[in-house]
């Protein structure tokens, strides 16, 4: 199963960085979202991350030159066409996902494989919304994506191994390391870290502390490189209330429910780094 064309739909935090490591490994990409302006913008953050790259000459101006030429500007899923690969890392909500994932089965090649990024959301169900289910994976990057090097692969119920293979191996092409999980809300790496950053909220939210101490308690005392709100803030308010959301209902065990703390900030648009503010203040 022979992988040149990469079709990247989102073009937001986790969509553009992914855009960059699949260009990066030569890759064609076609980088999708709803408007021009907003793949722009995902192109302006990896056109500085390569900058840096050049700057501290770990890459060649011509090298950034030919990167960049492979990315193709997309705002119509029906480029799908061309792709032997559509990954998508489009917001955490299943509505939008099963709609996309049905618009991409409609217009890729038979012989394409369709992938989510999904942080939590079941793949067997994404799947079911398209003709293909067994062309179906979950590929979860970790962000930043250029720097984090895992890479979790979720196979839903139908996942063919010929698939799961290919998927490997472009992932290890990516310079990456795949982890193969089942598909379960929140697969490994969400079920054990939202909760986790769920908890610290629920820390803010009783006044157990500032802000500020709960992330240098989990810092110093746990050696984490960054603190649960810190991180929050990185990940984004809206994906972390997304994703507990989805195990709560998932699990059906209120353990998950999310902090209301972390829903008043979502409802004011306090979504994090990307929105200027959540839990701090960004440039
Ligand atoms: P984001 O808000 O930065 O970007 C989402 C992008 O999707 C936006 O640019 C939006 O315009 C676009 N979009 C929405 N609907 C679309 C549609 N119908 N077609 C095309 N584009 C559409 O979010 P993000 O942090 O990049 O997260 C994207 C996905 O990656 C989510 O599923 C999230 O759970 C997952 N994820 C996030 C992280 C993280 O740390 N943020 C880590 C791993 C996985």
């Amino acid at each position: 199963m022979e992988i040149r064309n990469v079709l990247v739909v989102g073009a937001g935090q986790m969509g553009s960085g992914i855009a960059q490591v699949c260009a990066q490994a030569g890759y064609q990409v076609y980088l999708n979202d709803l408007q021009e302006d907003i793949v722009e913008k995902g192109l302006d953050v990896i056109r500085k991350n390569l900058d840096r790259q050049v700057k501290k000459e770990r890459m060649t101006e011509s090298e950034k030159k030919s990167i960049l030429e492979r990315f193709i500007i997309s705002t119509d899923l029906k480029d799908a066409e061309q792709a032997d690969i559509a990954i998508e890392a489009a917001v955490e909500n299943m509505e939008i996902k099963t709609r996309i994932f049905e618009t991409l089965d409609q217009y890729a090649p038979e012989h394409a494989i369709l992938a989510s990024n999904t942080s939590s959301l079941p793949i067997t169900e994404i799947a079911a919304a398209t003709k293909r289910p067994g062309k179906v994976i979950g590929m979860h990057f970790m962000n930043p994506v250029p720097v984090m090097k895992l890479v979790e692969i979720i196979r839903g119920l139908a996942t063919e191994d010929e698939v799961y293979q290919a998927i490997e191996n472009m992932t290890k092409s990516l310079s990456k390391v795949p982890v193969e999980v089942n598909d379960f809300p929140g697969f490994v790496s969400n079920r054990v870290l939202m909760p986790m950053i769920n908890e610290a909220i629920y820390t803010l939210y009783e006044g157990v502390a500032t802000k500020e101490a709960i992330d240098e308690v989990m810092k110093l005392g746990m050696n984490h490189p960054m603190g649960p709100l810190t991180l929050a803030d990185f990940i984004g308010l809206d994906t972390c209330l997304y994703i507990m959301e989805t195990l709560h209902e998932g699990f059906g065990d209120d353990k998950y429910r999310p902090c209301p703390l972390l829903r008043k900030y979502v409802k004011a648009g306090w979504l994090g780094k990307k929105a200027g503010r959540g839990f701090y203040m960004y440039e």
